[in-house]
């Protein structure tokens, strides 16, 4: 088949690589109908996530038809049409029975390395590195799925790939951004960062009942999106965040702050096996705006910062003063797909979120790097660009 693989920081390419086969009794095989790349992506092509080897193939949002199910798979049959969340859950243990998906503690086939790296072992991920299992993505025609009976959702008729791709990841990521706001009715709530999930996240906290919410990012055409979707943009270039924030919220401050950028693409990755202290101090100590600090600084005494961008190993330069004398509150982490798709996906049926409107580019499998390249520099006005593999 044909797949989308990491060849270097900043390289990726169309590689022939070996179909996949059932390995566990409980795994099914999809062939892929549609796949999307994300800035969690970005994060593996400038080089900052560490242990990515030449030929790992890419992708954690996609779709497609089960072809081929293990002999212990009871509830998912060839012929259903579903999604894939992107964090993989056992459905088992302590954390997939609190609906914790995201921390599964048995998903991560490497767990013990990461271990050794980190001293902690995050979940499984499809197509994320070694670190979180090596598992091989889904920008590709075809992907191996792991405990399908607890991960695979089938989808309705009726709905387009459009309409539900996005279940996967990015849309249950804005929502349990917002969620985390803990939003009370009018809040004002300010989102850094209006990519893909920074545009869920805007959607999912209007839903939530926000009364205003401050969009804010660099990119005119993104500022855009945000306005259409009931936003008041600000453009960090043209206006100084923390001031005009403050002007526009009674010098209080916003009542929750949302860092939708993680780690910023500065183009310092070291990529491969490099070290990871050394890689990230170098992403997250550089002098540029950095979100997650101008948040800290900027949301009100007593307020949330909720943090669905994504960081890696160890970072410095993070206000714990203001964090601690303004009383705040983070919450964070991988989101926990498999809680929100069912409510995500009846809000889709009945009209209330619509998931199509940030979609600009549809490529084939072959223009993918091409994707990558505008998704990465923002060129082109693109916001998500979705594959047809
Ligand atoms: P993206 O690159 O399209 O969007 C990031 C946006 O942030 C860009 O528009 C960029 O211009 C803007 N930005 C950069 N620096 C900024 C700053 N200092 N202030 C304000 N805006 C700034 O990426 P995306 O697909 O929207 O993903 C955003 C983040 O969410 C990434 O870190 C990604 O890894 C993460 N993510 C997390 C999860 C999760 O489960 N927690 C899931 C998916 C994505
Ligand atoms: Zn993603």
């Amino acid at each position: 088949m044909k797949a989308l693989v990491w060849q270097g920081v900043n390289r990726v390419g169309v590689e022939t690589v070996p179909d996949p086969t059932i390995l566990q009794p409980t795994d099914a095989i999809v062939r892929i109908t549609s796949t999307a790349i994300c800035g969690s992506d970005l994060h593996l092509l400038d080089g900052y996530i560490p242990t990515m080897v030449h030929g790992d193939i890419l992708g954690h949002e996609f779709m497609g038809e089960v072809v081929e199910v293990g002999r212990e798979v009871r509830k998912v049959k060839v012929g259903d049409r579903v999604i894939v969340p992107f964090p993989i859950a056992c459905g088992h243990c302590w954390f997939c029975q609190h609906d914790l998906t995201s921390l599964c503690d048995n998903s991560n086939a490497n767990a013990k390395l990461a271990e050794k790296m980190f001293g902690y072992a995050p979940s499984g991920i499809y197509g994320y590195s070694h670190l979180t299992g090596g598992y091989a993505g889904g920008q590709a025609q075809f992907a191996r799925t792991l405990y399908a009976d607890d991960n695979l959702f089938k989808i309705p008729g009726g709905l387009t790939d459009d309409q539900v791709l996005f279940l996967t990841d990015i849309l249950p990521t804005g929502y349990m951004g917002a969620l985390n706001c803990d939003i009370q009715a009018g809040d004002t709530v300010a989102v850094y960062g209006c990519g893909p999930v920074g545009l869920f996240t805007i959607m999912s906290a209007f839903l939530l009942g926000a009364g205003r919410v401050i969009a804010i990012d660099r990119f005119p055409y993104r500022l855009a999106k945000a306005a259409a979707l009931g936003a008041d943009p600000l453009n960090y270039e043209q206006e100084e965040v923390l001031e005009a924030l403050k002007l526009r919220t009674g010098g209080r401050g916003p009542d929750s702050v949302v860092d939708a950028v993680g780690m910023e693409s500065h183009g310092l990755g070291l990529g491969g096996l490099a070290d990871a202290v050394k890689q990230t101090t170098r992403v997250l100590e550089s002098d540029r705006p950095h979100a997650l600090r101008s948040a800290i600084i900027s949301v009100r005494k007593g307020g949330t910062v909720s943090v669905p961008g994504v960081f890696g190993g160890f970072g410095d330069k993070i206000p714990l003063g203001a964090f601690m004398n303004k009383a705040l509150t983070m919450r964070t982490g991988q989101t926990h797909v498999h809680r929100f798709v069912p409510r995500l996906l009846e809000h889709i049926v009945k009209g209330e979120i619509d998931p199509t409107v940030i979609i600009s580019h549809r490529l084939s499998l072959d223009e993918a790097p091409h994707g990558y390249h505008i998704f990465k520099h923002k060129e082109d006005h693109c916001v998500k660009c979705v594959l047809d593999p």
